[in-house]
This record gives C-alpha cells, sequence and structure tokens, in this order.
C-alpha cells in the first residue's frame, strides 16, 4: 500500500491531502502495478466506485478522469 493514500469518503490524499490519487500517490501505484496494469485498472475502478457514491455531487466525467483517466 502507498503511503499516498486515500482519505474516504473526502478522497484526499493521506500525506500532501490533495484530490486523491495525487501525482505522488499516482507514481507509486504505476511502480506498485508496473507488472500487471490489468490489475491496478481494476484497484483504480473499485476506488472509483467507491468515491463515485462518496462524491455523488461531482460532475459527471470528472471522477471518471480523475479516478482513471491517468491510467496508462
Ligand atoms: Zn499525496
Amino acid at each position: 500500500m502507498t503511503r499516498h493514500g486515500p482519505v474516504p469518503p473526502v478522497w484526499l490524499c493521506a500525506t500532501c491531502s490533495a484530490p486523491w490519487p495525487c501525482a505522488t500517490g499516482r507514481d507509486e501505484l504505476l511502480q506498485e502495478f508496473a507488472a500487471s496494469p490489468v490489475a491496478l485498472a481494476l484497484y483504480m475502478n473499485a476506488y472509483y466506485v467507491a468515491a463515485s457514491q462518496d462524491i455523488s455531487w461531482a460532475p459527471a466525467g470528472t471522477l471518471h478522469r480523475r479516478f482513471l483517466g491517468w491510467l496508462p
């Protein structure tokens, strides 16, 4: 698990308080899942589903881009 992890239900980074996944968190996840990008996509999709329930006021598409749009 990365140190730059999410803090539900606000979904800010536990370490730098940026909207999660923060830039450092994304880098750490890419390194952690370097050998298995499919697993990373599934992992982030689970977070996306949970966050979209917590942040139901966010504009459509914004959370999807934030959680999944940066994946390789
Ligand atoms: Zn962070």
